[in-house]
């Protein structure tokens, strides 16, 4: 592509324009001396300057420079490109996925060929796309490169823990270690863009989608969003690294009852202060494009928003990438009731989105609404000029083929050493739920009894949204087991009923080729039953494998009620009524209500969906070959009656005393207490960790002071292990309600047995400010109360009062 310019180039300035040339060069000779001058003086004013200053003011320079040629090469580009080519750049189809060889003859080649194509997604493979650049790049009138999207959600052959999982390890190192890997895996593939990080806060387990997102927490979920960013693209110069597409902007996860798709209503307050902040870390750190989510915002589509794609997005958070629609966003519009094909797609345009996923209004209707006068050719220009940035930013200009190296592709992908990571992020994700009687870890002379129809399922491991996972050799819990026990004679197995008594919600459940067999084909559940009883009595424990599948959760897959599914429940009661001690290994990728089992069951292990590693990482948590350490990041309801129920609500005029379940005209149910069954932030060891007390530097503060809170932690258990101290404030007194808890800082600490250490805390009036009901972003002096422990319901509090 840079060869082609420098030939026509050349060839221009060859021939043609000869005394132009002489004209200019006199102009140039005469601005000469003064550009010396002044490029000498500058030079002298940053060599006198502070090492750290005179850096800075230089890479402003380059990034103007940069920014200059950008430009210049896009406005070149641009006058180059008729109305159609630049709506294409605008078009993003879905590849369906092409067999090798067969891109050149599809439908989509052709209209590649026409220019009418921006970029692609969901292909796989190197080779794959690189013959569909090949058509772009040969074939094209102006060989402008296209982009290669793909849904690297939590890894990409090598699957991470499904995101809300990761969350719970509360590392953003870690995170930060996953994207990077998932980058470097999908760049070996040819993906140079990825639809993530998934940023929605979610206060409603019924979602499907919460197991993409990071949970219920507005500073958790911006600490991971940055992470994330940061992981795929690093500065988007090396081959390695992706570029971000941060969604579903905004607010997807507020959807009503938890139903797919459905609307959202929601205060300014609420949004600026609770939803919109792990968009804008996300913006913050350099994300190079947005999804509009499908979602109402303020009675308008995302897609069609101008208020939240360029008043929010662009004016206020000063993002400069580019928005795509998420699948079909813009002509769904017409079911929300916005107008016709082209009036929404015209209404998309204008409110700030620029390129069209799979919608193709962009592409077919646009010209007939400039003719109209309903959009300008403006308009157009900025949205495509948006697409052409990415693509330079990315590289692809200078070299098209920048992802495409068969060598890569071959060695670094699927490697032994993601692999090893992976089983890394899995053990770390994963949160010990209850322990009685220090059940687990098991000891190596027990004999066990594997139960459950997740027991055996490998298929399920890599969770939803996993769509380039590999599952080469990856193993079930029965075969990681199999291979973690000495003896043969120490592990029996029986799969005990099927998914889900109702053969269609199974189906519907195991979507994607993730099927479950239904083993009441055979039998009936209760010989299904007796089965895993009689196995279970050749056992000193039993360990019950049960949950969701993996396609449980995920797009499309709301619940109205989040339990362990009807059959497996029944199982369950059978197992924990043999009186043996059960260890529940839970499968889910959602918070599931677990009333009954968390008072009857003697273990449990929540395991979310970890991905390639997750029945090893399993193995060697159940053996004590690892100690869990993963924390709660959504609340765990006791019913879905409670629902929402989350740690950073406000507080009534009514509220409940502490310790009480009803009491008449406060703010309670008649039949089900106020408290969850597992709050955020919790999770268990299998050492002990004690909290001593909290000191503060000072109780008394003014506006330039900050608050140190220092706390001793010891490990007075049996093992070494992780513990996340966590740090919470609460502003009584605000001129808006504030919630009675907010996560204001975590440190994930490692302590060997014995070892104690010091975790310190730093609070600025920067950790104080919210949004008033202005919208401006403030502290104000008073009161605070700041709360220290292991979880947001186990917490030491002090107050402090912070003066202007
Ligand atoms: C989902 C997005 C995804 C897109 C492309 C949509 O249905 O909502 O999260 O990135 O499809 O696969």
């Amino acid at each position: 592509m840079q060869q082609k310019h420098l030939t026509s180039t050349k060839r221009f300035c060859n021939s043609r324009q000869w005394l132009k040339k002489a004209v200019s060069f006199a102009v140039l000779t005469a601005l000469m001396s003064p550009v010396c001058f002044t490029w000498t003086r500058a030079q002298d004013v940053l060599s006198s300057l502070p090492a750290k200053t005179a850096a800075t003011l230089a890479t402003k320079d380059n990034q103007a420079s940069r920014q200059a040629d950008r430009k210049a090469f896009i406005d070149d580009l641009m006058a180059k490109m008729t109305l159609v080519e630049k709506l294409g750049q605008l078009n993003l189809p879905s590849a369906g996925d092409f067999t090798t060889g067969q891109a050149k003859s599809s439908d989509i080649a052709a209209s590649i060929r026409q220019g009418k194509v921006g970029g692609l997604f969901n292909i796989k493979g190197e080779a794959k796309i690189k013959a569909v650049q090949d058509i772009a790049i040969k074939e094209s009138r102006l060989h402008i490169p296209m982009i290669f999207g793909m849904d690297v959600i939590h890894g990409y052959e090598t699957v991470f823990p499904i995101p809300l999982g990761l969350s719970t390890s509360w590392d953003t190192a870690l995170i930060r270690q996953t994207a990077r890997a998932a980058a470097k895996e999908a760049s070996a593939d040819g993906i140079n863009w990825t639809f993530s990080p998934m940023v929605d806060i979610s206060r409603d387990p019924r979602w499907g989608r919460v197991s993409e997102g990071n949970g219920e927490d507005p500073f958790l979920g911006s600490q991971i969003a940055k992470a994330m960013v940061e992981g795929y693209q690093a500065d988007l110069s090396s081959n390695e690294n992706i570029m971000a597409c941060v969604k579903h902007f905004a607010l997807y996860g507020a959807i009503e009852a938890g139903k797919e798709y459905n609307t959202v209503d929601m205060s300014h307050l609420q949004m600026y202060n609770d939803y919109f902040p792990p968009y804008k870390a996300a913006v913050a750190a350099g994300a190079g494009s947005v999804m509009a989510s499908f979602n109402l915002v303020d009675g308008v589509p995302a897609s069609g928003n101008h208020w939240l794609l360029t008043d929010v997005l662009r004016d206020q958070w000063g993002f400069e990438g580019f928005v795509v629609s998420d699948y079909t966003g813009v002509p769904e519009m017409t079911a929300h009731g916005m107008g016709d094909y082209q009036a929404v797609s015209a209404l998309a345009l204008k409110a700030g989105l620029d390129m069209d996923m799979v919608g193709e209004g962009f592409l077919t209707t646009l010209t007939k609404s400039l003719q109209e006068g309903k959009i300008t050719q403006s308009e157009i220009d900025q949205a495509c000029r948006r697409i052409l940035e990415a693509k330079y930013d990315l590289g692809l200009f200078k070299d098209p083929y920048k992802y495409c190296n068969d060598k890569r592709a071959g060695t670094e992908i699927f490697t032994e050493q993601n692999k090893a990571f992976a089983k890394k992020a899995a053990t770390q994700s994963m949160v010990l739920l209850k322990n009685e009687r220090q059940i687990l870890p098991l000891k190596k002379n027990q004999k066990i009894a594997l139960i459950g129809p997740l027991a055996d399922a490998a298929n399920q491991m890599s969770g939803t949204w996993a769509v380039a996972a590999n599952n080469t050799g990856v193993q079930s819990l029965l075969q990681a087991m199999k291979r973690a026990v000495a003896d043969s004679n120490q592990l029996y197995y029986a799969p005990g009923s099927d998914l889900t008594a109702d053969s269609i919600l199974q189906n519907n459940a195991t979507m994607f080729g993730k099927t479950l067999p239904r083993y009441t084909r055979n039998k009936n559940p209760e010989q299904l039953i007796e089965d895993a009883l009689d196995v279970s009595s050749k056992a000193d424990v039993i360990v019950a494998a049960l949950g969701e599948s993996a396609e449980f959760s995920g797009e499309s897959s709301s619940r109205s009620m989040i339990c362990i599914p009807d059959a497996q429940e029944e199982l369950l009661k059978a197992l924990v009524k043999t009186g043996k001690p059960v260890v529940l290994v839970l499968f889910n990728g959602r918070p599931l209500t677990l009333d009954w089992e968390s008072k009857n069951v003697t273990a449990i292990l929540d395991t979310w969906f970890g991905g390639t590693m997750a029945a090893p990482a399993i193995a060697d948590l159940l053996f004590g070959a690892a100690n869990p350490s993963g924390k709660l990041t959504m609340t765990f309801p006791q019913n879905v009656g409670q629902i929402p129920l989350y740690y950073n609500h406000m507080n009534t005029g009514r509220p409940l005393s502490k310790g009480k379940w009803f009491e008449k005209f406060r703010s309670n149910y008649l039949d089900v207490s106020n408290l969850p069954v597992y709050p955020f932030g919790y999770g268990l060891s299998y050492t002990r960790f004690k909290y001593g007390k909290m000191r503060l530097s000072d109780t008394s503060l003014t506006a330039n002071q900050s608050l140190q809170i220092t706390i001793p932690i010891t490990n007075n258990g049996d093992y070494d292990g992780k513990e996340t101290v966590q740090l919470y404030i609460r502003d009584l007194v605000g001129s808006v309600v504030r919630p009675v808890q907010q996560l204001k800082g975590f440190q994930k600490i490692t302590l060997k047995k014995g070892q104690t250490e010091q975790v310190q805390f730093t609070l600025t009036p920067e950790d104080l400010k919210f949004y008033n009901s202005q919208l401006n972003y403030v502290w104000e002096a008073g009161d605070f109360e700041i709360m220290v422990g292991p979880n947001s319901q186990d917490v030491q509090t002090s107050t402090v009062h912070w003066s202007k």
